[in-house]
């Protein structure tokens, strides 16, 4: 297990090594940091059932500006959709962690290594300078299909941003928010391309029977 990892609590970013001086993702300085093992017994990650196959998980109490992520059970497993800023080892193990971008690695180079689980991440975004020091075991550039999870990368947000269906359920982590008719796109990110990425989300979305959007929160 790896002994030297701080998490930012401002963010919830994990800086695997040395504790730099001020956090890379936020700028917070060392007195937001804590180490995992502290992180471990300070943040529970928390399940909410979202429907009978998909649950929610986030760290309570909150964690900095972590984004929710989502445990998928499948016919023949279970996967993540993205990953807690927290880690804790008592968590149900997946076979894989799928990222929709990696604003938010949280602790994935901690359950990889625990679970043996595989991780995925669109290889543009597997260039971002905040994640290099994440594992990546498979960086994938085009759609594809995991058991019944379809994946396909949109952009916008980030270079390589991909969504995620399975069945009824669409995760857009980040991509717009908040629910309602308030709705705008995630204003972080380019613009222009933002755009791109929403009307290819559109036309994927389309003719789909979707009943549930999971998002950041
Ligand atoms: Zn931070
Ligand atoms: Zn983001």
């Amino acid at each position: 297990m790896h002994s030297r990892q701080w998490v930012c609590r401002a963010c919830g970013y994990n800086m695997i090594s040395a504790m730099p001086d001020v956090c890379p993702f936020c700028g917070a300085v060392q007195d937001k940091f804590i180490n995992w093992e502290e992180a471990e017994k300070t943040y529970r990650v928390m399940p909410r059932q979202v429907n009978d196959s998909v649950t929610q998980l986030v760290s309570v109490p909150g964690l900095g500006l972590e984004h929710a992520a989502y445990r998928i059970e499948t016919q023949k497993g279970a996967v993540w959709i993205d990953c807690p800023s927290a880690f804790n080892r008592d968590l149900k193990a997946v076979d894989a962690i799928f990222f929709t971008h990696p604003h938010f690695m949280g602790a994935s180079n901690l359950y990889r290594k625990l679970w043996q689980a595989k991780v995925y991440l669109h290889a543009l975004d597997a260039e971002n300078i905040l994640m290099q020091s994440f594992p990546v075991d498979v960086r994938f550039n085009s759609d594809f299909n995991y058991q019944e999870i379809e994946a396909f990368p949109v952009g916008g947000h980030t270079p390589g941003y991909t969504l995620y269906i399975y069945q009824d359920v669409l995760f857009i982590c980040d991509y717009a928010f908040p629910p309602g008719n308030k709705m705008q796109l995630n204003p972080h990110g380019p613009n222009q391309e933002t755009i791109c990425g929403a009307q290819r989300i559109l036309a994927i979305i389309k003719g789909k029977q979707l009943t549930t959007v999971c998002g950041y929160n």
